[in-house]
């Protein structure tokens, strides 16, 4: 992969990247798309499916993480996608299994709260998979769905605190008619889990409505927030946080503009969602 892209670039071919862990829908084309928008029928589109093992705590859903590669291909190819690469295990993380991969990428300040609170291990993984792509694509844009705004946020800050050559394309968040984000993890929710699953994006447009007038405490948007979600039975809330999307310092009065983000449980199925206010 890392001979291709160095031919590419001897060329003067523009590479535009799109990582995912596969098991593609939607909201991974509307990247592709984008990826394509950025660098133009001459440049190069490349898709990374990897489900990446280090951002996967030791209690996570690794092991049953929905895989369909030949779907993928497909989709990929009707999408125009020129290169995919799919990598082993053995090939990203050499050694690991008998203990001698050892070096990992580290951000330490946006990958503390929420999904790193609650995934302790998971943003370790991200960025260091991601920091090896980019190695190894070397690509001039890469594009990130605002899904993942937390994931966003920290990748924008890896590029500009270790100066990788890449421009960071954030693109927005692609949804079922009933307005629940499209995730590969959908795929667990039994129907009756499927129906409650829209309280995330119902979450975010009545916080949205509640700071439209006037700003409230997040103590009580919270609190309000909470009673909200119970109304869906099969939801177990994990967080709900209101913050600063640049910098996703908390916010203690939330007022429009801020951002919020959320993580819900059905069963073992955790969703995210997250938007502005
Ligand atoms: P994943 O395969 O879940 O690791 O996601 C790969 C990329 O697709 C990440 O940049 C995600 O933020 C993005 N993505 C996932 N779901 C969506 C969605 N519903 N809309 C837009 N982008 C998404």
């Amino acid at each position: 992969m890392q001979r291709l892209a160095r031919q590419w670039q001897r060329r003067g071919i523009k590479i535009s990247f799109v990582p995912t862990m596969g098991f593609l829908h939607e909201g991974h084309l509307s990247l592709v798309r984008r990826a394509r928008k950025a660098v133009g029928n001459h440049g190069v589109v490349v898709v990374s499916i990897y489900v990446n093992p280090t951002q996967f705590g030791p209690t996570e859903d690794l092991s049953r993480y929905p895989r369909d590669l030949k779907r993928d291909l497909k989709l990929c190819r009707a999408e125009g996608v020129d290169f995919i690469f799919v990598p082993a295990d053995a090939e990203m993380y050499p050694g690991k299994a008998e203990e001698r991969y050892s070096t990992y990428v580290v951000e330490e300040k946006l990958a503390r709260a929420m999904e790193g609170a609650s995934r302790p291990t998971h943003f370790r993984g991200v960025t260091t998979v991601v920091a090896k792509l980019f190695n190894i694509v070397l690509p001039e844009v890469a594009v990130f769905g605002q899904k993942d705004f937390q994931q966003a946020a920290i990748i924008q800050r890896m590029v500009a605190d270790l100066n990788f050559p890449v421009k960071i394309i954030v693109a927005p968040t692609v949804r079922e008619p009933d307005g629940l984000a499209l995730s590969s993890r959908n795929k667990y929710l039994d129907a009756d889990q499927r129906k409650q699953a829209t309280i995330l994006r119902r979450s975010v447009l009545r916080a949205q409505a509640a700071v439209k007038q006037k700003s409230i405490s997040a103590a009580r948007l919270k609190a309000d927030l909470e009673r909200f979600i119970q109304t869906a039975p099969l939801a177990r809330l994990d967080y709900v946080e209101f913050f600063e999307p640049e910098t996703l310092e908390p916010v203690s009065q939330v007022k429009r503009g801020a951002h919020m983000a959320l993580a819900v449980f059905f069963g073992k199925t955790r969703l995210i969602d997250n938007g502005r206010l």
